[in-house]
């Protein structure tokens, strides 16, 4: 099943529940714009790279649209789609005025320099910059990009609309970024699952944890856990992963990763494959990194009791029926991870109003919106009697679609 196709099965399966009338549907799914653009730029041997990037513009009913840039050899307009959709139903749950978007250059950054990548990203900004805006769409950063890439599209976009930081958010702190922005992803994944865990009569000091990804979300939310005094037992990256029964040391491994671009080799440690780190005997399994990992073939073989999805999409909805039947429980990525776009709002806040918070400020406005939201999602679950899947899409699309009937089409 492709990308786009879980998401509508997701959707699908609310609007079900909802009684939407397939009118109703076919405007939910449909994406406002889809763009793709030629970016084609001199590379430092002097030969030209013709790449496609995409923006798709999913839905405005709730306010401008909002979401990542992916830079990944994997990206195409199909994933760009179903990630713009996701990010619709995300802002809903959280309940931050904004619709979904989601764009993407399909690259491969390892093999580009720091100036080729910076070249890509004006010429991509030139493409879009006239569907882009503070009241349009508002990219961020997302698989294979960072503050500095939105430094870059901020700067682009200033040529044409002169300045105006609330373009794009992620941006570093010295350049009109927020603070906690970095870590808002990973630390309100941990969040919600320590209140994920509490609901379920656990506590996060007493958990093991297997977390597949160790970029952004990864590192941070692991990061996180450890401050927290939960036990990660195993880590993997694009380059290999390590294992320690009795708990990785974290920020010794922040460290010697920033120094050699992987955990792989981590002293004290065994190696271990991702298949391994999938179906490890744990309580928390982490998906933090690519989509569509948890497929039904390792959907029968997971031994985690609970999974918490840090990435955007990765479990197939065959795996994630799965995972109901086998009484897996599933924190779905559309909360799991809405930390990092809440701050994003912040950050379009503060910019727009030219007054900086304090990262105290951030941290508490962030726990309460998802402490709020995983509240709301689990009354839905319990009284409806529904997965916490079913009950975020239920809350994301009754959102949307009452914001779309009361503004009229
Ligand atoms: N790329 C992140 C996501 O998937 C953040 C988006 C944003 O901050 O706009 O939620």
């Amino acid at each position: 099943m492709s990308s786009y196709e879980s998401a509508c099965y997701y959707f699908d399966r609310a609007a079900r529940l909802l009684d939407l009338s397939d009118n109703m549907r076919k405007l939910l799914l449909t994406p406002e714009r889809e763009l793709k653009v030629q970016v084609a730029t001199d590379l430092d041997n002097g030969q030209i790279a013709t790449l496609i990037g995409f923006r798709v513009q999913h839905n405005s009913a709730r306010g401008p649209m909002k979401g990542g840039l992916r830079y990944h050899h994997e990206v195409d307009g199909e994933e760009v789609l179903s990630l713009a959709t996701l990010m619709t139903w995300k802002t809903a749950i959280v309940n931050i005025p904004y619709g979904g978007a989601k764009g993407g250059i399909a690259l491969d950054a390892r093999s580009l320099s720091h100036g080729e990548l910076e070249r890509i990203t004006r010429k991509f900004v030139d493409e879009i910059q006239d569907i882009i805006g503070p009241d349009k769409d508002i990219p961020a950063p997302d698989m294979g990009t960072n503050a500095e890439v939105m430094a870059w599209i901020m700067k682009q976009y200033e040529k044409y609309h002169g300045f105006n930081p609330a373009c794009v958010t992620g941006k570093p702190l010295e350049l009109h970024g927020a603070e906690g922005r970095e870590e808002a992803t990973g630390r309100g994944v941990v969040t919600l699952t320590v209140e994920f865990l509490k609901r379920l009569h656990t506590d996060v000091r007493d958990s093991t944890f297997a977390i597949q990804g160790f970029g952004n979300v990864g590192s941070h939310a692991a990061n996180r856990l450890f401050e927290l005094g939960a036990k990660i037992v195993a880590v993997t990256d694009a380059l290999g992963g390590v294992g320690k029964e009795d708990g990785l040391d974290i920020p010794e491994l922040m460290n010697y990763c920033s120094e050699n671009g992987s955990v792989k080799g981590f002293p004290g440690t065994h190696p271990i494959n991702n298949e391994e780190l999938l179906t490890a005997e744990v309580d928390v399994l982490m998906p933090a990194a690519l989509g569509n990992v948890l497929t039904a073939e390792i959907a029968n073989h997971v031994r985690a009791k609970y999974i918490v999805e840090a990435a955007n999409n990765p479990t197939e909805p065959r795996a994630d029926e799965i995972f109901n039947e086998r009484g897996i429980i599933v924190l779905p990525d559309v909360l799991a991870n809405a930390g990092g776009v809440t701050v994003s709002y912040f950050e379009w806040v503060q910019n727009r109003q030219h007054f900086k918070w304090e990262l105290g400020r951030v941290r508490k406005e962030l726990d309460r919106i998802l402490l709020d939201s995983i509240e709301k999602v689990w009354q839905i679950a319990t009284s409806k009697k529904v997965s916490l899947r079913v009950a975020c899409y239920l809350l994301g699309i009754g959102r949307v679609g009452r914001a779309t009937v009361l503004g009229g089409v």
